[in-house]
Order: structure tokens, then C-alpha cells, then sequence
């Protein structure tokens, strides 16, 4: 029996990565992480083959011209990102379910692929100000950088009405709560 697919959309900084990783270091649930490939440098405490395939601009090339993508966005000017088939591809044939964190276009585009076997869940902000507020206490990004996700989070926001599903990310244990009990209920449902 094939696994299923659940992809997680939200603007950077609505809080993606820590409902993740907070569902998956409890491992209640049977789902494995994706792990995209990306051009960008890793952030302080991002590991090369755990948050990210950290790749050159040369390498990255060369595996869209492999075929090697399931989907690949540019997110922001110069920066790639892409789903590898190796992550998802045998998985999936095992009858793993493969969680992803990607852009609002590689989500409908991987939907689309999908169907049925995808579930996509678009994690909103309580506000675009609170989301500049915690792109900030983050510390990962200067000034410039974090101008430049708050400007494409209002893009990004045009995209929650084509998922399945949206959470609100207000208070984390609640958004936690129900972000888990979608994909519990999902991958149950065979
Ligand atoms: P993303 O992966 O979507 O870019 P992160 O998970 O890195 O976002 O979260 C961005 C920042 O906001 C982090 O510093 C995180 O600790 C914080 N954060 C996440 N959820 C909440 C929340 N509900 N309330 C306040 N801060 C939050
Ligand atoms: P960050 O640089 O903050 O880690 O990620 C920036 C954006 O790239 C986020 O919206 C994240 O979901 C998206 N992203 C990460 N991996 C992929 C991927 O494989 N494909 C696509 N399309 N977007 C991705």
C-alpha cells in the first residue's frame, strides 16, 4: 500500500518549521520529513542533509537538468528550492507517509500531481505585522532579507483558499493541536 503526502505552506516566519519539528520529534505520528534542496546558505544550527540539501548554484542546475525534481520554485531572487523525487519517490512505495515544507507554488503544484494522495495544510499568521515581529525575534535574517519575505507574505497569502485545509498559528500549542489532528485523521483514513 502506497504512503500519502502531506504538504505544509506559510509565509516564512508563521511558525512552518516549529510545528514540524515539534510533530516530529514526538514521532506519534508514522510521517518522515522531506529534506529539499536549496542554494541558499544554511542559517546558525541548519545541518547539511537534515533542515536542508544544502547544494551550489551549479549542482542545483544540474539536477533540474537530471530530472531529479519532483517540483522547484524560485522563492526569492536567486534562491531555489525543490523537492528531490529520492525523497519522496521510495518512500511513498514503502508505504511511508512523507511530510513537506514548501512554497505556495510547489504545494499546488505538488497537489496537483497528487491528488488524492496529498493532503495540503496552509499555515496562516494572526497578522503580517506579528509575522515581521517573529521573522525579527528569529535573528536569522537582516533587515533587508526579512523585508523582502514580509513583502511576498501578502502573495503568499492569496494562495490558502486553493489548500485543503488552513490553521491559524496564534497561540503555538493550539495551532500544534490542530495541524496534528489533520494529518492524523488523513493518514488513518486509508
Ligand atoms: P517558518 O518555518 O514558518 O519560517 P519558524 O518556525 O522558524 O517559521 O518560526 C519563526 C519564529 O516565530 C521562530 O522564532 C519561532 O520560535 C516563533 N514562533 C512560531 N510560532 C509562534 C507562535 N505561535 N507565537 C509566537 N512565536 C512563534
Ligand atoms: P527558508 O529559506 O525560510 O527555509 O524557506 C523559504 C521558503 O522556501 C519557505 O516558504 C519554504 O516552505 C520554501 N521551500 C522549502 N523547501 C522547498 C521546496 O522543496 N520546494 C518549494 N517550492 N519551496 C520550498
Amino acid at each position: 500500500m502506497s504512503g500519502k503526502l502531506i504538504i505544509i505552506s506559510a509565509p516564512s516566519g508563521c511558525g512552518k518549521s516549529t510545528i514540524i519539528g515539534d510533530i516530529m520529534d514526538r514521532g506519534d505520528l508514522d510521517i518522515q520529513f522531506s529534506v529539499s534542496a536549496t542554494n541558499r546558505k544554511p542559517r546558525a544550527g541548519e545541518v547539511d542533509g537534515v533542515h536542508y540539501h544544502f547544494l551550489s548554484d551549479e549542482r542545483f542546475r544540474e539536477l533540474i537538468s537530471e530530472g531529479a525534481f519532483v517540483e522547484y520554485e524560485q522563492v526569492y531572487p536567486g534562491r531555489y528550492y525543490g523537492t528531490l523525487r529520492s525523497e519522496i519517490e521510495n518512500r511513498v512505495a514503502q508505504g511511508h507517509n512523507v511530510i513537506l515544507d514548501i512554497d505556495v507554488k510547489g504545494g499546488v503544484n505538488v497537489k496537483k500531481q497528487f491528488g488524492d494522495r496529498a493532503m495540503s495544510i496552509f499555515i496562516e499568521p494572526p497578522s503580517i505585522p506579528e509575522l515581521q515581529h517573529r521573522l525579527e525575534l528569529r535573528g536569522s535574517d537582516n533587515a533587508d532579507a526579512i523585508k523582502v519575505r514580509v513583502d511576498r507574505a501578502a502573495y503568499e497569502l492569496t494562495f490558502k483558499d486553493c489548500y485543503d485545509h488552513v490553521v491559524t498559528n496564534d497561540e503555538l500549542p493550539k495551532a500544534i493541536a490542530e495541524v496534528e489532528k489533520l494529518i492524523s485523521d488523513y493518514i488513518a483514513d486509508k
